[in-house]
């Protein structure tokens, strides 16, 4: 095996994905000397990170990487309608802060998006980008330290490159999470999903999630002719070769779908390839490594039922980019100081990442209901507290998409939920006094127990 002279650089990243980009941008532009690993640079046909939440867009906005949602048929997306039962509830996103207008994210092929967020990379000054995959983070002799990593070609050339730093962003099947942190991936249902060709959706220029049985189904458009499906299977995947994956979803998941879409859905079936993507839950670990930090997926992963995984990345790269700006940190290989500020940056991340994870899961465990009784009483409560509008709509949908940046307003609104739903019960049953009271206390703490306490515990660790 031959391997190639050493070359050095101030930092390291692995990866060109999301993250990756979004960093090699960010450093580079602040003058250090970056070089970005990518092992395979042509366009990704993935179907993840399909819609940019309105509080991704701000944050590519301060990287100075708001181009990159243009140009590729991207679609405008005003908010979110919810489908139960055949009723529709809009959930339209909130005044953004920054604007003073009518928040607005973004949906496109992912593959576009990545290319424009890589061209952005390689055309910054500092910035070195490279086709190689990373095989090992290379360690200090007798120490944990890294001082860099090795690298291949897809002609077997090998490299070993150096820096006082390596940012690994390796995505959600990270293959060095396992050096940084003893936490894995919860993973409890596999997202599947094809296109359907010019489907009209209910609520043009909104992402679509119907609650259906066992578990809800995503739709949006993501350019002028393909419209993203989405569909939660929870469990094991049924087999793509014996065909019990598309008998799954022709005959469990179809019947479930509005009739205006349930026509197109299943001609699709017998066209489209279908793909399916682990849905897992990966709470944040904090920095104790000397050398290396780990980002996106490969350290903090939720449900991307509310499509908050690039919105999360892009704040990350945003934090990270001022805790380790050159003011603060003038040399990578200041290890304490790093060590100092990567302690501050896992705490101030809390204030957006812990709402957009909790959020994700907890409504993920509402609409994926699959016949508990409990579940599904809370579950239509939430359906109808949405349907208040107004503070009920705006807080939660403020929280996913990234422009609320306080926990304590998920805290609010879940209970408001579970008060809700109570309240609807009540007057179905026709509850009152003593009876009332004690449903309505263990309904809280039931609420409290399955859909928000595991997920917040985990988000307080360190
Ligand atoms: C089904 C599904 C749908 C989703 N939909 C949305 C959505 O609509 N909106 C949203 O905001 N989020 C969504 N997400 C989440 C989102 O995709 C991720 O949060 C985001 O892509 C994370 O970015 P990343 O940079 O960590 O990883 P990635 O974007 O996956 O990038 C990782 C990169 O590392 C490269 N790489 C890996 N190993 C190596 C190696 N050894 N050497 C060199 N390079 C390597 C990969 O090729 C890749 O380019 C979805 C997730 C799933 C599973």
């Amino acid at each position: 095996m031959s391997t190639t002279p050493v070359e050095e650089f101030e930092v390291i990243i692995v990866g060109a994905g999301i993250a990756g980009c979004a960093a090699a941008k960010a450093f580079g532009t602040d003058g250090r000397k970056v070089l970005l690993l990518e092992r395979d640079l042509s366009e990704p046909d993935r179907i993840v990170g399909e819609l940019l939440q309105p509080g991704g867009i701000n944050s590519l906005k301060s990287l100075g990487l708001e181009d990159c949602v243009e140009g590729i048929d991207g679609i405008p997306c005003y908010g979110y309608g919810v489908i139960r039962k055949g009723e529709t509830v809009e959930i339209p996103y909130p005044i953004d802060p920054e604007t003073e207008e009518q928040a607005v994210g973004k949906s496109f092929h992912h593959g576009r998006f990545i290319q424009n967020l890589r061209k952005a990379a390689t055309h910054t000054e500092n910035v070195t980008v490279r086709e190689l995959t990373v095989n090992s983070l290379l360690r200090e002799d007798d120490s944990d330290k890294v001082v860099g990593v090795s690298a291949q070609s897809k002609t077997n050339e090998y490299f070993r490159f150096y820096a006082p730093l390596t940012i690994v962003c390796d995505g959600l099947f990270s293959k060095f999470r396992k050096e940084f942190t003893t936490k894995t991936p919860d993973v409890r249902s596999n997202f599947v999903g094809f296109i359907i060709k010019d489907l009209e959706l209910p609520l043009p220029n909104r992402g679509h999630v119907v609650l259906a049985q066992p578990s809800p189904i995503l739709m949006y458009q993501i350019s002028a002719h393909d419209t993203r499906v989405l569909v939660d299977v929870p469990g094991k995947l049924p087999s793509v070769s014996t065909g019990d994956l598309k008998a799954y979803l022709e005959e469990t998941v179809g019947p479930e779908l509005p009739e205006s879409i349930r026509v197109k859905f299943i001609e699709a079936l017998q066209t489209e390839r279908l793909r399916s993507m682990p849905n897992g839950f990966l709470p944040p670990s904090a920095n104790q490594s000397v050398g290396m930090i780990l980002v996106g997926d490969a350290m903090n992963m939720r449900h991307p039922l509310t499509g908050g995984g690039m919105t999360v990345a892009f704040n990350d790269i945003v934090l990270l980019r001022e805790f380790l700006s050159p003011e603060n940190v003038p040399s990578f290989t200041d290890y304490e100081t790093i060590a100092q500020q990567m302690n501050s940056f896992h705490w101030k991340r809390k204030n957006y990442c812990t709402a957009i994870n909790v959020l994700a899961m907890a409504l993920y465990r509402l609409f994926a209901a699959n016949h508990d009784a409990d579940l599904e009483v809370l579950q239509r409560g939430c359906f109808s507290y949405f349907q208040k509008g107004g503070d009920c709509v705006d807080g939660p949908v403020g929280l996913l998409s990234g422009l609320i940046q306080r926990p304590i307003v998920l805290i609010y609104h879940f209970f408001a939920v579970a008060f809700h739903a109570m309240y609807i019960e009540a007057k179905i049953n026709g509850w009152s006094g003593a009876h009332l009271s004690f449903i309505m206390f263990f309904t809280v703490l039931y609420t409290a127990c399955v859909t928000i306490l595991p997920y917040l515990w985990s988000e307080a660790k360190y």
